[in-house]
C-alpha cells in the first residue's frame, strides 16, 4: 500500500504513424482510469458536428491564440491547414493539481517540443508490427484514397526514424495487450523515486 504517500502526476505522449492505434489505445486508456484525462488543446478553427467547446478543444479567434501564445501558455504550437492548435499548459497544470494524469496523442514534431518543455512527461512511440499490417489497416479504415495512403505510408517511414527520441516503444499487434502494456509503463513511471512528494519528511519529520 502507498497511502499516504503523494506522488506527482504526469504527460504521458502518444505518437504513431498514421493508422498505427493511437487513437484506439488512447481512448481506451482514458475509458478504464479515472485518474487520466485527455489533453483539451486550443485551436482556432470552428467546431464540426458535435464538437464541444472546451471538450474536443477549446475553440478561440486568432486574436486570442496569440495572445495566450505571446503569454506561454502552449507547451507547443503549430499551424496545421491554416489554423493554429496548441497545447495548454494551464490545462495540464490544473488536471496534474487535480491528482490526474494528462494523456494526449501527437505528431513527432509536437512530442519533440514537449519533452523539451519543463512539463514532467513520459513518451511512447506506438508501432504496429510491420509496414504491410499498417497497409492493410489503412485500407481497411476506408477513409483515405490511395494518394493519401501512398503518403501516410513514407510519412511513417520519416516517423520511425524518431523513434530513438521516444523512451518507450510499444507495438500494437494486439489492442488488449498494447494497453496493458501501456498501463505497465504508467505504473513504473508514478514508482520513480522523483516522483515521490516529500518522501523524506514521511519518515524523519519535518
Ligand atoms: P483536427 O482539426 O482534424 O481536429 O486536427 C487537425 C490536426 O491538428 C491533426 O493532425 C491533429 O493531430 C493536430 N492537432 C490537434 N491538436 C493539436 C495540438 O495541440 N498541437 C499540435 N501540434 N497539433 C494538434
Amino acid at each position: 500500500m502507498t497511502t499516504g504517500y503523494s506522488k506527482r502526476n504526469f504527460l504521458i505522449i502518444l505518437s504513431a504513424p498514421s493508422g498505427g492505434g493511437k487513437s484506439t489505445i488512447k481512448n481506451e486508456i482514458l475509458e478504464k482510469s479515472e485518474k487520466m484525462e485527455y489533453s483539451v488543446s486550443y485551436t482556432t478553427r470552428a467546431p464540426r458536428g458535435s464538437e464541444k467547446d472546451e471538450v474536443d478543444y477549446f475553440f478561440v479567434t486568432e486574436n486570442k491564440f496569440l495572445e495566450l501564445k505571446v503569454k506561454n501558455e502552449f507547451l507547443e504550437s503549430a499551424l496545421v491547414h491554416g489554423n493554429w492548435y496548441g497545447t495548454s499548459r494551464s490545462f495540464i497544470e490544473s488536471k496534474f493539481n487535480q491528482g490526474k494524469h494528462v494523456i494526449m496523442d501527437i505528431d513527432i514534431q509536437g512530442a519533440e517540443s514537449i519533452r523539451k518543455s519543463d512539463i514532467d512527461s513520459v513518451s511512447i512511440f506506438i508501432l504496429p508490427p510491420d509496414l504491410e499490417i499498417l497497409e492493410k489497416r489503412l485500407r481497411d479504415r476506408g477513409t483515405d484514397n490511395e494518394e493519401s495512403i501512398r503518403k501516410r505510408l513514407y510519412n511513417a517511414r520519416k516517423e520511425i526514424e524518431k523513434i530513438s527520441d521516444y523512451e518507450y516503444l510499444v507495438i500494437n499487434d494486439d489492442l488488449n495487450d498494447a494497453v496493458t502494456e501501456i498501463e505497465a509503463i504508467i505504473k513504473a513511471e508514478e514508482n520513480k523515486v522523483k516522483r515521490y512528494n516529500k518522501i523524506e519528511s514521511k519518515f524523519y519529520g519535518g
